[in-house]
């Protein structure tokens, strides 16, 4: 066989070209036997084009996916792109160009540059969320939540990101920060869209307990949805038909409560109608300022306004000092708290500042006029709690609030409901349509009564609006020319009459289209859905199909998105599970959490120009080079140094391989060839259990060791001998190395082991060596010898002689450089260890 030179560009150039031709990674997916869904999280596609974190990321999931098609599955790995959103359209508006013919053109460069990886993606099922065929699906989606009763529309007080010129979820607020852009993120009073995922927290929660995540996801997603138990507690207002509801963790400490604060959008729905008139200005230009500030300086200084209203604590019947204060958030709670000064600091701030009493009701020995005791202890000052304690006596006290009435037990969540409304241009128009006419006879869907998942809409005005009818999707996003957001809370489509003015679908009255979009969370939520039904273009997702390969076998991404995507993604296929559309719960019962590449030591980032780009080192090494590279740097799911020294070291290793799997054949001896049997069957062990566990890089390590030994073994080169265990190790080598190298691994198949006749077949469609458990022990044995305690000498025996004594000491008085130390001196004791040493002392 000829020993080609390596040239990577004509070697990967050819098989990506094969591979793709005779639709190797192309499932049938009506007819597959044994699926095995393999999904890495779909990038969105920036202007800058695929980094090299993408590449160790998608390619630690393409390995697996090859791993798993060569164990005998069919494998669907499909790829698409996440277009929509506002990080497109942000990276539209600074370049000045539409965000479609952006998308057109940054969607090829990533197709390009992954199809350069070698990766085996199914492109002839790709996704692409702003394109209609797909969007259209999306909006289907909104309306199975909104006719389900999970949607609503309400005045909420909402982060506003002034830069991005839009309203943004509370999870996508980075301490206080929009998590798009940096900036700094506001407080407005708007009206939004939100789907009810807080009706499903518990669900969210107990889930956890049947999915295979690593345990920082799951512990992320725990701390998101917050659960606390405690008591929700009633106080009159005083002179007003109004009861303010606090939630606290420390129903206890009730006693001690001197004063409330609530957030200055409650203070503005709920209490400012009885504030009186002289006080009116000065606490509506407080909650005016308030709505300016950012996040992070609500939590530095702590101000508030008293509203002149008095609420009664139940307990004691005593009259409390109402303030709006907006260190209290909407996010905590129900928007207001009870001030409860001796046991809680921020509270404690607040009474000092403002003059307020301080009531220690838990013993301690604090000193209350320095600072406030939180912790727990026997309950004082309280009546008829006297000497109990929290929380051994939770359930005394829970039972006592409900007897006399003060309130009840309560179940709270740090998890809001998803704000899925977004004034910008660049997402699916939300298919709602809302008709006046019919709003003035309180007519709306749920005046139809329909079946609902979530019955009680108490607590939102639903008149006038209606769902699109099912057969008028898409609501189609009119190419605008004018598309920059304005941060007037309406979004650009909101100008345009011809995209809003439309018919009543229930009335047939003029009516008007909602002008919002929705978030781009809601696209990635169900994407995994559509994947194997593409191609079907009457329905989101084809029952069959999905039943088939759904839910996701392997899912592989970030765990930045542990909260975002992840939580969004669960909760819209709980809801599809209990609309009856798909018959699981749980779409990602193993998700893999990948680390972060860096370079040189520091993150990569275009403010220190360190971000590597694939493409230049796939033009100088090959992907192959790059891929093994990428994969042995270190652990998947650590933080890998990328450095230049590294791939120039692996580039000699990949041309060593090439010219190894060329060799024509070798001669062995029969000793060498049976530690060959051995290394070859460790080997083919090590490597499979290193890829189930996603320890790429410790299998690359063992893959290198016997490539050694195999070069070991080849001084007889030129000697032709064709079969035998030489053809074996370097067959099952070749196989070994598909799935990080793929296009070298194909070449070497092709030339040296596929049958010259016949149809193709990739070597990525053949069966995973199997190692045999008998063979992995090795036949021979090292046995230290000491002399007088020192090492003379370390003997190579046969594994059946080791743990025979006679035997051992026969063959270490024969060796040369035992016997010198032992010839003419009598041996006064010998030491044997069976198997593991032999020592003379003389
Ligand atoms: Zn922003
Ligand atoms: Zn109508």
């Amino acid at each position: 066989m000829k020993q080609g030179k390596y040239d990577h560009k004509k070697i990967e150039e050819k098989w990506q070209k094969k591979w793709l031709d005779e639709k190797i990674f192309t499932p049938d997916v009506k007819s597959a036997r044994d699926p095995f869904y393999n999904l890495w999280m779909y990038p969105y596609p920036s202007a800058e084009g695929l980094h090299a974190g993408h590449a160790f990321s998608s390619t630690g999931s393409d390995i697996y996916g090859r791993f798993m098609r060569m164990r005998g599955k069919d494998v669907f790995q499909p790829i698409g792109y996440d277009s929509f959103g506002i990080h497109s359209e942000n990276y539209a508006l600074k370049i000045g160009e539409h965000p479609q013919k952006m998308l057109e053109r940054t969607t090829k460069h990533y197709e390009y540059q992954l199809k350069k990886l070698g990766h085996g993606y199914d492109w002839t099922r790709t996704v692409t969320v702003s394109e209609p065929n797909y969007y259209r699906w999306t909006q289907w989606l909104f309306l199975k939540l909104f006719e389900a009763g999970l949607a609503y529309q309400k005045e909420a007080e909402v982060n506003f990101c002034p830069s991005c010129k839009t309203v943004v979820a509370d999870e996508q607020v980075i301490s206080g920060a929009c998590e798009r852009c940096g900036s700094q993120v506001e407080r407005k009073s708007l009206k939004q869209w939100f789907f009810r995922i807080t009706d499903y927290a518990e669900r969210l929660l107990e889930g956890h307990k049947k999915i295979d995540w690593s345990e920082r996801v799951v512990i992320a997603q725990k701390n998101w949805i917050g659960r606390s138990e405690g008591a929700e507690i009633k106080f009159k207002v005083q002179d007003a038909d109004f009861e303010i509801k606090v939630f606290t963790t420390r129903p206890d400490t009730l006693f001690g409560a001197t004063f409330m604060v609530v957030s200055p959008s409650y203070a503005k729905n709920n209490l400012l109608k009885f504030v009186d008139e002289e006080r009116k200005s000065e606490v509506e230009s407080y909650i005016r300022k308030s709505e300016q500030k950012s996040v992070n300086d609500l939590e530095r200084d702590k101000t508030g306004v008293f509203l002149g209203l008095l609420a009664v604590n139940p307990a004691n019947d005593t009259p409390m000092p109402v303030f709006v204060a907006d260190y209290v958030l909407d996010t905590y709670g129900t928007g207001a708290v009870m001030g409860v000064p001796a046991h809680d600091e921020r509270d404690f701030e607040f009474a000092q500042k403002y003059h307020l009493k301080v009531i220690p009701v838990i013993d301690s020995n604090n000193d209350y006029s320095k600072s406030a005791y939180s912790g727990e202890g026997k309950i004082i000052n309280s009546g008829d709690w006297d000497g109990k304690k929290y929380p051994d006596d939770f359930k005394f006290i829970l039972d006592y609030i409900k007897k006399k009435g003060w309130g009840e037990k309560k179940v709270s969540y740090h998890l809001r409901d998803w704000l899925i409304s977004r004034q910008r241009y660049w997402g699916p128009p939300i298919p709602l349509v809302y008709c006046e006419s019919c709003a003035k006879k309180g007519l709306s869907y749920f005046s139809l009564n329909k079946k609902l998942l979530r019955k009680d809409q108490s607590d939102w005005n639903p008149a006038g609006w209606w769902p699109v009818p099912e057969d008028d999707l898409p609501v189609l996003l009119p190419n605008l020319k004018n598309w920059r957001p304005e941060g007037s809370g309406k979004g650009p489509l909101a100008a345009y009459p011809d995209f809003y003015e439309t018919k009543c679908p229930h009335c047939g009255a003029k009516a008007v289209r909602e002008t919002d979009v929705s978030d781009t969370f809601l696209d990635s939520s169900w994407y995994f859905l559509r994947y194997p039904s593409v191609g079907y273009d009457n329905v989101p997702f084809d029952s069959e199909i999905t039943e088939k390969w759904l839910p996701v076998d392997l899912y592989f991404g970030g765990a930045e998105h542990s909260v975002l995507h992840l939580m969004y993604a669960r909760f819209i296929t709980m809801v599809l599970y209990d609309l009856g559309l798909i018959s699981f719960d749980e779409p990602f019962p193993r998700f893999f959490a990948h680390g972060l590449m860096i370079k040189d030591g520091a993150k990569m980032s275009k403010s220190r120009g360190n971000v590597v780009n694939p493409d230049e080192y796939i033009e100088k090494y090959g992907a192959d080079t790059l891929r093994l590279y990428l994969m042995f740097m270190g652990p998947m799911d650590g933080y890998p140094d990328f450095r230049d020294e590294g791939i120039e070291g692996m580039r000699r290793f990949v041309e060593r391989v090439f010219r190894l799997l060329n060799l024509d054949g070798v001669f062995l001896e029969e000793k060498d060839a049976a530690i060959l049997k051995t290394k070859m069957h460790q080997t083919i062990k090590k490597v499979t259990e290193d890829i189930e566990k996603f320890g790429y890089n410790t299998a690359i390590a063992q893959i290198m060791t016997f490539v050694n030994f195999l070069e070991g073994l080849a001084p007889f080169k030129g000697q032709t001998f064709k079969g035998g265990i030489w053809e074996e190790a370097i067959r099952n080598l070749t196989l070994l190395l598909a799935p990080f190298a793929p296009h070298l691994a194909e070449e070497v198949w092709q030339t040296r082991f596929a049958k010259s006749k016949g149809a193709f077949k990739s070597i990525h469609l053949e069966s995973w060596p199997e190692y045999d458990p008998s063979l992995i022990v090795e036949d021979t044995v090292k046995i230290p010898v000491q002399v007088n305690g020192k090492l003379r000498s370390v003997l190579e025996i046969q594994a059946q002689d080791s743990k025979n004594e006679n035997k051992v000491i026969e063959l270490a008085k024969a060796d040369s450089k035992v016997n010198k130390w032992l010839e003419g001196k009598k041996i006064k004791k010998t030491i044997f260890v069976p198997g593991k040493l032999l020592s003379f002392v003389v």
